[in-house]
């Protein structure tokens, strides 16, 4: 999707005055980019008539880059798309709060009961985790493994209790031993069934659990949504988590579970590992699927990581566009501590693109390393003076080929020209609320 939304982009902005063919046009190419990236028929149908009415409306036909502010509207319909604002967790006045989590088996229930709960803890709360599914041999093995690597403890009766007395018992072993939440991992079926549905009713109903959270696997694209709708109607739900977005290139669940469930997404979980989960912001999710990269996040992570001075120093790189290839070298040796590597250069404005393709591995990082360090100190804070002849020198130096040192400089010059674009817009829209 990404792909496509760039070179629709790039030919808008090509163009001096609009016409309403050229915006018509456009919408035809929106339209069956978001199809084809398996958003719901509705939702395109919605999208694309609100994109279009504002796009002809008086505003932009007069504008100087009509281009541009199609694209803003485009960026701002897809956040509203969303739900436009990040929406937390709720928590009950009278602790314990309990979570109920449900979905398909294989979703990502149990994994994000732990990813949660992990989240929960690092904010000073004291949760358990309480194994319901008694049906999926050793469910309840995994959740006491990665429980264990959380320091998270988990309650269990074995699988010959009721779901529901486990879920009883679980409240009030809570309750005795102070925690202030309780994480309910049921069990799913790998179909929607009745019996599943009943007992995941017969919890709602005697538990009252603070949110019913419904696990959803956005590689599924629409058949996420039609597990939404299904779950919301027989048993209510009050918030969605996205898992696999990390493998999900075609963002059609995240665009249009909300608009179809009218619920929101509160976390997308982003890879295996058991701090891959994020709280789920629409602006940001919209500058991921848009390919401007996602700022903000990689920031988070980084601030996760590094002290504070350093991140601080990073942001403002990354603001003013001025980072060099030293920043470069400094920043991969960050990036190497804080996780996947594809999945951090896919937040670097630009990278995503170039990136896409190139396996990232250790040898590749290494590549790159070598080149980096051959360039001489100026060179490095002041691309602009590789000349040929130097990129050949540096080629031979780091021995690695020309070929090399050209698509290196050839990325960096295009991450680096994303994050102008992006400062620009940050800066014009200071003070308001916006994609930042
Ligand atoms: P459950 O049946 O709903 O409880 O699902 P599990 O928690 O057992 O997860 C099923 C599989 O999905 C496991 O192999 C998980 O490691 C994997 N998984 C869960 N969340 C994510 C995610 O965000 N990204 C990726 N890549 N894998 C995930
Ligand atoms: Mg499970």
């Amino acid at each position: 999707l990404t792909d496509k939304f760039q070179n629709i982009f790039q030919g808008l902005k090509k163009k001096g005055k609009l016409s309403e063919a050229d915006v018509k046009a456009a919408m035809k190419e929106v339209k069956m980019a978001l199809l084809e990236a398996d958003v719901n028929f509705k939702v395109v149908k919605q999208f694309v008539e609100a994109v279009r009415e504002r796009s002809i409306g008086q505003e932009v036909m007069e504008s100087l880059t009509p281009g541009q502010h199609v694209i803003k509207i485009v960026q701002e319909e897809m956040v509203r798309l969303m739900g436009a604002e990040k929406t937390d967790l709720s928590f009950s006045p009278k602790p314990p709060t309990v979570f109920m989590m449900v979905g398909l088996q294989g979703a990502g229930k149990t994994t994000t009961c732990a990813k949660l709960a992990g989240l929960l803890k690092k904010q000073g709360k004291k949760p358990l985790l309480a194994a319901c599914d008694i049906y999926r041999p050793a469910a309840i093995k995994q959740l006491q493994v990665v429980g264990g690597q959380l320091g998270i403890p988990v309650f269990s009766m074995g699988d010959q209790h009721d779901p529901v007395d486990i879920s009883k018992a679980a409240v009030a072993h809570g309750v005795q031993n102070h925690h202030d939440v309780v994480i309910l991992d049921t069990a799913g079926r790998l179909h929607i069934d009745e019996a599943m549905m009943e007992e995941l009713v017969a919890i709602k109903e005697q538990i009252g659990p603070q949110e019913v959270l419904l696990v959803v696997d956005a590689m599924t694209g629409q058949d996420a949504v039609n597990v939404a709708e299904t779950f919301n109607g027989k048993i209510g739900i009050d918030g969605v988590i996205l898992t696999k977005l990390d493998g999900d290139t075609r963002g059609g669940a995240a665009l249009s579970v909300r608009a179809v469930t009218q619920k929101p997404i509160k976390f997308a979980c982003v890879g295996e590992k058991l701090t891959d989960i994020e709280v789920f912001h629409p602006q940001r999710m919209t500058s991921r699927i848009l390919g401007m990269g996602d700022v903000l996040t990689l920031i988070e992570k980084a601030q996760e990581s590094m002290d504070g001075k350093k991140a601080a120093e990073m942001e403002q790189k990354l603001r003013k566009a001025e980072f060099t290839f030293e920043d470069f070298l400094d920043q991969m040796q960050q990036i190497k501590k804080m996780g996947s590597l594809s999945d951090l250069m896919g937040m670097i404005p630009g990278m995503g693109q170039q990136m896409k393709n190139v396996e990232f591995d250790e040898k590749e990082l290494s590549k790159v390393e070598s080149i980096i360090l051959s360039m001489t100190k100026a060179e490095r804070s002041d691309p602009d003076l590789l000349t040929p002849s130097r990129k050949k020198r540096i080629a031979a130096g780091s021995g690695n080929s020309l070929q090399d040192v050209n698509r290196l400089v050839k990325q960096y010059e295009a991450s680096k020209k994303m994050m102008k674009q992006m400062g620009g817009m940050m800066k014009g829209k200071k003070g308001k609320k916006g994609m930042f």
